[in-house]
Protein backbone atom coordinates (compact mmCIF):
# COMPACT_ATOMS: atom_id res chain seq x y z
CA UNK A 1 0.00 0.00 0.00
CA UNK A 2 1.44 3.32 -0.90
CA UNK A 3 1.41 6.12 1.66
CA UNK A 4 0.91 9.80 0.99
CA UNK A 5 3.66 11.88 2.62
CA UNK A 6 1.23 15.01 3.29
CA UNK A 7 -0.55 12.51 6.19
CA UNK A 8 3.22 13.03 8.11
CA UNK A 9 4.16 15.67 10.54
CA UNK A 10 7.82 15.26 12.00
CA UNK A 11 7.54 12.57 13.90
CA UNK A 12 5.70 10.13 11.21
CA UNK A 13 8.58 11.68 8.58
CA UNK A 14 11.18 9.92 11.26
CA UNK A 15 9.43 6.67 11.36
CA UNK A 16 9.12 6.88 7.42
CA UNK A 17 12.88 7.20 7.23
CA UNK A 18 13.99 4.96 10.45
CA UNK A 19 11.14 2.36 8.68
CA UNK A 20 13.71 2.68 5.08
CA UNK A 21 16.69 2.75 7.14
CA UNK A 22 17.71 6.36 6.07
CA UNK A 23 19.18 8.91 8.43
CA UNK A 24 16.99 10.99 10.51
CA UNK A 25 18.23 13.72 8.65
CA UNK A 26 16.38 12.49 6.12
CA UNK A 27 13.22 13.14 7.43
CA UNK A 28 14.13 17.20 7.55
CA UNK A 29 15.10 17.42 4.14
CA UNK A 30 11.76 15.37 3.30
CA UNK A 31 9.56 18.18 4.43
CA UNK A 32 11.41 20.78 3.42
CA UNK A 33 11.29 19.51 -0.61
CA UNK A 34 7.66 19.07 -0.37
CA UNK A 35 6.30 21.76 2.06
CA UNK A 36 8.85 24.22 1.80
CA UNK A 37 9.71 23.79 -2.31
CA UNK A 38 6.47 22.29 -2.92
CA UNK A 39 7.25 19.59 -4.73
CA UNK A 40 5.52 16.34 -5.83
CA UNK A 41 8.20 14.70 -7.67
CA UNK A 42 10.70 12.56 -6.05
CA UNK A 43 13.50 12.73 -8.78
CA UNK A 44 12.90 16.99 -7.82
CA UNK A 45 14.55 16.09 -4.94
CA UNK A 46 18.26 16.53 -6.02
CA UNK A 47 20.12 16.05 -2.79
CA UNK A 48 18.58 12.69 -1.80
CA UNK A 49 20.34 9.74 -3.04
CA UNK A 50 18.82 8.01 -6.65
CA UNK A 51 18.17 4.35 -4.75
CA UNK A 52 16.12 6.82 -1.73
CA UNK A 53 14.12 7.79 -4.58
CA UNK A 54 13.65 5.53 -6.39
CA UNK A 55 12.19 3.33 -3.11
CA UNK A 56 10.16 6.16 -2.41
CA UNK A 57 8.25 5.93 -5.51
CA UNK A 58 7.25 2.67 -4.69
CA UNK A 59 5.53 2.92 -1.25
CA UNK A 60 4.75 6.82 -1.33
CA UNK A 61 3.19 9.34 -3.08
CA UNK A 62 2.39 13.34 -2.46
CA UNK A 63 -0.63 14.12 -3.10
CA UNK A 64 -3.25 17.02 -2.44
CA UNK A 65 -6.61 16.84 -3.90
CA UNK A 66 -7.89 17.61 -6.72
CA UNK A 67 -8.85 21.52 -7.85
CA UNK A 68 -12.12 21.37 -9.24
CA UNK A 69 -12.38 25.03 -9.76
CA UNK A 70 -10.54 28.28 -9.40
CA UNK A 71 -12.22 31.10 -9.18
CA UNK A 72 -10.69 34.92 -8.33
CA UNK A 73 -13.21 37.52 -7.21
CA UNK A 74 -13.52 41.25 -7.56
CA UNK A 75 -11.16 41.86 -4.70
CA UNK A 76 -8.55 39.67 -5.40
CA UNK A 77 -9.74 36.99 -2.97
CA UNK A 78 -9.07 33.39 -4.34
CA UNK A 79 -11.16 30.19 -4.05
CA UNK A 80 -10.39 26.72 -4.80
CA UNK A 81 -13.12 24.17 -4.74
CA UNK A 82 -11.47 20.79 -4.47
CA UNK A 83 -12.41 17.27 -4.60
CA UNK A 84 -11.85 15.33 -1.64
CA UNK A 85 -13.95 12.19 -3.40
CA UNK A 86 -16.94 10.48 -2.89
CA UNK A 87 -18.86 13.32 -4.31
CA UNK A 88 -17.52 15.68 -1.55
CA UNK A 89 -15.83 18.75 -2.39
CA UNK A 90 -14.24 21.56 0.32
CA UNK A 91 -12.96 25.02 -0.23
CA UNK A 92 -10.02 26.77 0.54
CA UNK A 93 -9.76 31.11 0.49
CA UNK A 94 -7.45 33.22 0.30
CA UNK A 95 -7.49 36.52 0.92
CA UNK A 96 -4.75 38.93 0.43
CA UNK A 97 -4.66 42.04 1.72
CA UNK A 98 -1.42 45.23 1.77
CA UNK A 99 0.98 43.88 4.10
CA UNK A 100 -0.54 40.11 4.74
CA UNK A 101 -1.45 37.07 2.80
CA UNK A 102 -4.57 35.22 4.67
CA UNK A 103 -5.32 31.51 3.78
CA UNK A 104 -8.71 30.10 4.67
CA UNK A 105 -8.42 26.36 5.27
CA UNK A 106 -11.25 23.98 5.76
CA UNK A 107 -11.20 20.96 8.31
CA UNK A 108 -14.60 18.84 7.65
CA UNK A 109 -16.60 18.28 4.50
CA UNK A 110 -19.76 19.92 6.24
CA UNK A 111 -20.78 20.58 9.59
CA UNK A 112 -22.56 18.29 12.25
CA UNK A 113 -23.02 21.60 14.61
CA UNK A 114 -25.60 23.02 12.80
CA UNK A 115 -25.19 26.74 13.82
CA UNK A 116 -28.30 28.08 11.86
CA UNK A 117 -27.00 31.38 10.33
CA UNK A 118 -24.06 29.00 8.20
CA UNK A 119 -23.96 28.00 4.96
CA UNK A 120 -22.03 24.90 5.77
CA UNK A 121 -23.76 23.89 9.08
CA UNK A 122 -27.02 24.18 7.16
CA UNK A 123 -25.82 21.44 4.59
CA UNK A 124 -24.84 18.86 7.48
CA UNK A 125 -22.20 16.72 7.78
CA UNK A 126 -20.36 14.15 5.66
CA UNK A 127 -17.05 13.03 7.05
CA UNK A 128 -13.72 14.66 8.82
CA UNK A 129 -10.88 15.71 6.83
CA UNK A 130 -7.78 13.84 6.87
CA UNK A 131 -3.94 15.42 7.57
CA UNK A 132 -3.05 15.36 4.05
CA UNK A 133 -6.55 17.34 2.85
CA UNK A 134 -6.41 20.16 5.41
CA UNK A 135 -2.34 20.38 4.92
CA UNK A 136 -2.52 19.86 1.06
CA UNK A 137 -4.88 23.12 1.58
CA UNK A 138 -1.55 25.11 2.22
CA UNK A 139 0.70 23.00 0.34
CA UNK A 140 -1.74 23.45 -2.78
CA UNK A 141 -1.84 27.07 -2.32
CA UNK A 142 1.52 27.71 -2.49
CA UNK A 143 1.90 26.09 -5.51
CA UNK A 144 -1.10 27.83 -7.19
CA UNK A 145 -0.28 31.08 -5.48
CA UNK A 146 3.47 30.70 -6.53
CA UNK A 147 6.29 32.87 -5.23
CA UNK A 148 6.15 35.52 -7.13
CA UNK A 149 8.74 38.29 -7.23
CA UNK A 150 6.86 41.07 -5.59
CA UNK A 151 5.65 38.46 -2.34
CA UNK A 152 7.99 35.67 -2.14
CA UNK A 153 5.64 34.43 0.94
CA UNK A 154 2.41 34.97 0.12
CA UNK A 155 0.65 32.95 2.52
CA UNK A 156 1.60 34.23 5.93
CA UNK A 157 -1.45 33.95 8.08
CA UNK A 158 -3.51 31.19 8.12
CA UNK A 159 -7.11 30.52 9.78
CA UNK A 160 -8.86 27.63 10.42
CA UNK A 161 -12.25 29.42 9.82
CA UNK A 162 -13.45 27.26 6.73
CA UNK A 163 -15.99 24.60 6.15
CA UNK A 164 -16.34 22.55 9.83
CA UNK A 165 -15.56 23.05 13.29
CA UNK A 166 -11.66 21.90 13.55
CA UNK A 167 -11.91 21.23 17.56
CA UNK A 168 -14.35 18.06 15.96
CA UNK A 169 -11.53 16.79 13.95
CA UNK A 170 -8.81 17.04 16.51
CA UNK A 171 -6.45 14.32 15.56
CA UNK A 172 -5.96 15.55 12.10
CA UNK A 173 -6.21 18.82 12.76
CA UNK A 174 -3.67 19.49 15.13
CA UNK A 175 -1.53 16.86 13.11
CA UNK A 176 -1.75 19.79 10.25
CA UNK A 177 -1.23 22.68 12.92
CA UNK A 178 2.19 21.23 13.60
CA UNK A 179 3.27 21.35 9.72
CA UNK A 180 2.29 24.60 10.08
CA UNK A 181 4.39 25.64 12.83
CA UNK A 182 7.37 23.56 11.86
CA UNK A 183 10.51 24.90 10.83
CA UNK A 184 11.00 22.36 8.48
CA UNK A 185 7.96 23.13 6.78
CA UNK A 186 6.19 26.27 7.08
CA UNK A 187 7.33 28.41 9.73
CA UNK A 188 4.42 30.35 10.67
CA UNK A 189 4.12 31.78 14.43
CA UNK A 190 1.88 30.57 16.90
CA UNK A 191 0.75 34.06 16.86
CA UNK A 192 -0.42 34.34 12.58
CA UNK A 193 -2.03 30.59 12.62
CA UNK A 194 -6.03 30.91 14.38
CA UNK A 195 -7.87 28.11 15.21
CA UNK A 196 -11.93 29.32 15.24
CA UNK A 197 -14.17 27.13 17.07
CA UNK A 198 -17.95 26.88 18.02
CA UNK A 199 -16.89 26.26 21.48
CA UNK A 200 -16.01 22.44 22.24
CA UNK A 201 -15.14 22.83 25.78
CA UNK A 202 -12.89 19.93 26.32
CA UNK A 203 -11.13 20.20 22.83
CA UNK A 204 -9.87 23.75 24.12
CA UNK A 205 -8.22 22.43 27.32
CA UNK A 206 -6.82 19.71 24.93
CA UNK A 207 -5.56 22.88 22.12
CA UNK A 208 -4.00 24.27 25.15
CA UNK A 209 -1.89 21.30 25.70
CA UNK A 210 -1.46 19.87 22.59
CA UNK A 211 -0.62 23.05 20.08
CA UNK A 212 -1.96 26.21 21.58
CA UNK A 213 -2.08 28.72 18.45
CA UNK A 214 -3.98 32.08 18.26
CA UNK A 215 -7.78 31.02 19.43
CA UNK A 216 -11.40 32.55 17.56
CA UNK A 217 -14.44 31.64 19.51
CA UNK A 218 -17.67 32.12 17.88
CA UNK A 219 -19.71 33.72 20.33
CA UNK A 220 -22.48 35.05 18.35
CA UNK A 221 -25.36 35.73 21.50
CA UNK A 222 -24.36 37.30 25.02
CA UNK A 223 -27.08 34.86 26.77
CA UNK A 224 -27.76 30.79 26.55
CA UNK A 225 -30.69 31.53 25.39
CA UNK A 226 -30.38 32.87 22.01
CA UNK A 227 -27.11 31.10 21.74
CA UNK A 228 -28.95 27.62 22.59
CA UNK A 229 -31.12 28.79 19.66
CA UNK A 230 -28.38 29.54 16.84
CA UNK A 231 -25.52 27.86 17.85
CA UNK A 232 -26.66 24.76 19.05
CA UNK A 233 -24.14 22.77 20.67
CA UNK A 234 -24.10 25.71 23.43
CA UNK A 235 -26.95 23.75 24.88
CA UNK A 236 -23.85 20.91 25.71
CA UNK A 237 -21.16 23.30 27.08
CA UNK A 238 -22.89 26.53 27.83
CA UNK A 239 -21.71 30.30 27.93
CA UNK A 240 -20.49 30.17 31.67
CA UNK A 241 -17.74 26.65 30.62
CA UNK A 242 -16.94 28.07 26.97
CA UNK A 243 -15.56 31.48 29.08
CA UNK A 244 -14.10 29.45 31.31
CA UNK A 245 -12.33 27.52 29.40
CA UNK A 246 -10.92 30.50 27.38
CA UNK A 247 -9.54 32.15 30.27
CA UNK A 248 -7.95 28.77 30.88
CA UNK A 249 -6.55 28.73 27.53
CA UNK A 250 -4.69 32.34 27.77
CA UNK A 251 -1.99 30.81 29.66
CA UNK A 252 -0.68 29.30 26.74
CA UNK A 253 -1.93 31.44 24.31
CA UNK A 254 0.74 33.25 21.80
CA UNK A 255 -1.48 36.10 22.27
CA UNK A 256 -3.01 37.67 25.89
CA UNK A 257 -6.59 38.16 24.55
CA UNK A 258 -9.30 35.62 23.19
CA UNK A 259 -10.60 36.87 19.93
CA UNK A 260 -14.63 36.55 20.15
CA UNK A 261 -16.46 36.12 16.88
CA UNK A 262 -19.98 37.72 16.72
CA UNK A 263 -21.96 37.77 13.23
CA UNK A 264 -24.51 40.86 13.23
CA UNK A 265 -28.03 39.28 12.32
CA UNK A 266 -29.99 41.82 11.54
CA UNK A 267 -33.08 42.09 14.65
CA UNK A 268 -31.80 38.73 16.39
CA UNK A 269 -28.68 39.58 18.29
CA UNK A 270 -27.67 43.47 17.43
CA UNK A 271 -29.82 45.79 19.71
CA UNK A 272 -27.67 48.11 22.30
CA UNK A 273 -28.85 46.08 25.16
CA UNK A 274 -27.47 43.08 23.37
CA UNK A 275 -24.41 44.76 23.23
CA UNK A 276 -24.42 45.63 26.95
CA UNK A 277 -24.89 42.19 28.03
CA UNK A 278 -22.10 40.94 25.80
CA UNK A 279 -19.56 43.95 27.39
CA UNK A 280 -20.99 42.50 30.53
CA UNK A 281 -20.62 38.73 29.80
CA UNK A 282 -16.98 39.24 28.55
CA UNK A 283 -16.23 41.55 31.20
CA UNK A 284 -13.59 38.54 32.95
CA UNK A 285 -11.70 37.61 29.71
CA UNK A 286 -9.08 39.66 28.09
CA UNK A 287 -11.15 39.90 24.44
CA UNK A 288 -11.24 41.26 20.96
CA UNK A 289 -13.51 41.71 19.77
CA UNK A 290 -14.67 40.98 15.75
CA UNK A 291 -18.07 41.54 14.78
CA UNK A 292 -18.98 39.68 11.39
CA UNK A 293 -21.35 41.28 8.48
CA UNK A 294 -23.83 38.74 7.95
CA UNK A 295 -23.28 36.59 4.43
CA UNK A 296 -26.25 35.47 3.20
CA UNK A 297 -26.92 32.29 1.14
CA UNK A 298 -29.89 31.29 -0.58
CA UNK A 299 -33.29 30.75 2.05
CA UNK A 300 -31.15 31.67 4.88
CA UNK A 301 -33.79 32.80 6.95
CA UNK A 302 -31.61 35.72 7.93
CA UNK A 303 -30.96 39.22 7.05
CA UNK A 304 -27.18 41.69 7.91
CA UNK A 305 -27.55 44.11 10.39
CA UNK A 306 -28.33 47.71 8.84
CA UNK A 307 -24.73 49.90 8.73
CA UNK A 308 -27.03 51.86 11.93
CA UNK A 309 -27.33 48.92 13.94
CA UNK A 310 -23.59 47.71 13.40
CA UNK A 311 -22.38 50.93 14.36
CA UNK A 312 -24.17 51.45 17.58
CA UNK A 313 -23.23 48.22 18.58
CA UNK A 314 -19.67 48.41 17.46
CA UNK A 315 -19.81 52.18 19.68
CA UNK A 316 -21.27 50.33 22.98
CA UNK A 317 -18.42 48.34 23.05
CA UNK A 318 -15.61 50.59 22.28
CA UNK A 319 -17.42 52.87 24.74
CA UNK A 320 -16.50 49.73 27.55
CA UNK A 321 -13.40 49.73 26.42
CA UNK A 322 -13.36 46.87 24.32
CA UNK A 323 -11.16 46.35 21.14
CA UNK A 324 -13.77 45.94 18.01
CA UNK A 325 -13.01 45.30 14.74
CA UNK A 326 -15.54 45.03 12.24
CA UNK A 327 -14.61 42.22 9.92
CA UNK A 328 -14.30 43.26 6.26
CA UNK A 329 -16.56 41.36 3.87
CA UNK A 330 -14.23 39.46 1.38
CA UNK A 331 -15.37 37.41 -2.03
CA UNK A 332 -18.38 37.84 -1.36
CA UNK A 333 -19.01 37.94 -5.20
CA UNK A 334 -17.78 34.22 -5.80
CA UNK A 335 -19.48 33.00 -2.55
CA UNK A 336 -16.26 33.20 -0.94
CA UNK A 337 -16.80 35.08 2.21
CA UNK A 338 -17.59 33.84 6.03
CA UNK A 339 -20.02 31.43 6.53
CA UNK A 340 -20.63 31.08 2.93
CA UNK A 341 -18.34 27.97 1.69
CA UNK A 342 -20.42 25.32 0.64
CA UNK A 343 -18.44 23.50 -1.60
CA UNK A 344 -20.33 19.91 -1.97
CA UNK A 345 -21.51 17.45 0.74
CA UNK A 346 -22.76 14.12 1.03
CA UNK A 347 -25.13 14.88 3.96
CA UNK A 348 -25.01 11.57 6.33
CA UNK A 349 -26.78 13.49 8.94
CA UNK A 350 -30.13 13.93 6.94
CA UNK A 351 -30.32 17.63 8.08
CA UNK A 352 -31.77 18.70 5.24
CA UNK A 353 -35.16 16.17 5.44
CA UNK A 354 -35.64 17.34 8.69
CA UNK A 355 -35.52 20.97 9.09
CA UNK A 356 -36.93 23.05 6.33
CA UNK A 357 -34.76 25.60 4.79
CA UNK A 358 -36.69 28.50 6.31
CA UNK A 359 -35.44 26.95 9.83
CA UNK A 360 -34.31 30.13 10.46
CA UNK A 361 -37.15 32.38 9.81
N1 LIG B 1 -16.64 26.03 12.83
C1 LIG B 1 -15.80 27.08 13.23
C2 LIG B 1 -14.99 27.70 12.11
C3 LIG B 1 -15.66 27.95 10.79
S1 LIG B 1 -16.78 29.25 10.63
C4 LIG B 1 -16.59 28.13 13.96
O1 LIG B 1 -17.80 28.10 13.91
O2 LIG B 1 -15.96 28.97 14.59
C5 LIG B 1 -15.84 30.77 10.66
C6 LIG B 1 -16.67 31.96 11.18
O3 LIG B 1 -17.69 32.36 10.26
C7 LIG B 1 -17.40 31.61 12.47
O4 LIG B 1 -17.30 32.63 13.41
C8 LIG B 1 -18.82 31.47 11.98
O5 LIG B 1 -19.72 31.59 13.01
C9 LIG B 1 -18.90 32.56 10.96
N2 LIG B 1 -20.07 32.44 10.08
C10 LIG B 1 -20.81 31.35 9.82
N3 LIG B 1 -21.82 31.64 8.98
C11 LIG B 1 -21.71 32.95 8.69
C12 LIG B 1 -22.44 33.83 7.81
N4 LIG B 1 -23.44 33.40 7.08
N5 LIG B 1 -22.03 35.12 7.76
C13 LIG B 1 -20.97 35.56 8.46
N6 LIG B 1 -20.24 34.76 9.26
C14 LIG B 1 -20.60 33.48 9.38
FE1 LIG C 1 -20.08 24.44 11.90
FE2 LIG C 1 -18.79 26.74 12.41
FE3 LIG C 1 -20.79 26.66 10.61
FE4 LIG C 1 -21.33 26.39 13.22
S1 LIG C 1 -20.47 28.20 12.19
S2 LIG C 1 -22.17 25.13 11.57
S3 LIG C 1 -19.56 25.24 13.92
S4 LIG C 1 -18.83 25.62 10.46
Amino acid sequence: MTVNLLEFERTGFAQFCAGLGEKPFRARQLMRWIHQVGVDDFDAMTDISKTFREEMKKLAVICAPEVARDTTASDGTRKWLLNVGTGNAIETVFIPERNRGTLCVSSQAGCALACTFCSTGRQGFNRNLTTAEIIGQLWLANRKLGRGIESPRPITNVVMMGMGEPLANFTNVVAALQLMLDDDAYGLSRRRVTLSTSGLVPAIDRLRDACPVALAVSLHAPDDKLRDEIVPINKKYPLKELLAACVRYLDRAPRDFITFEYVMLAGVNDSPEQARALAKLLKAVPSKINLIPFNPFPDSGYERSSAAALENFRDVLMQKDYTVLVRKTRGDDIDAACGQLAGQVLDKTRRRERRPTNAAA
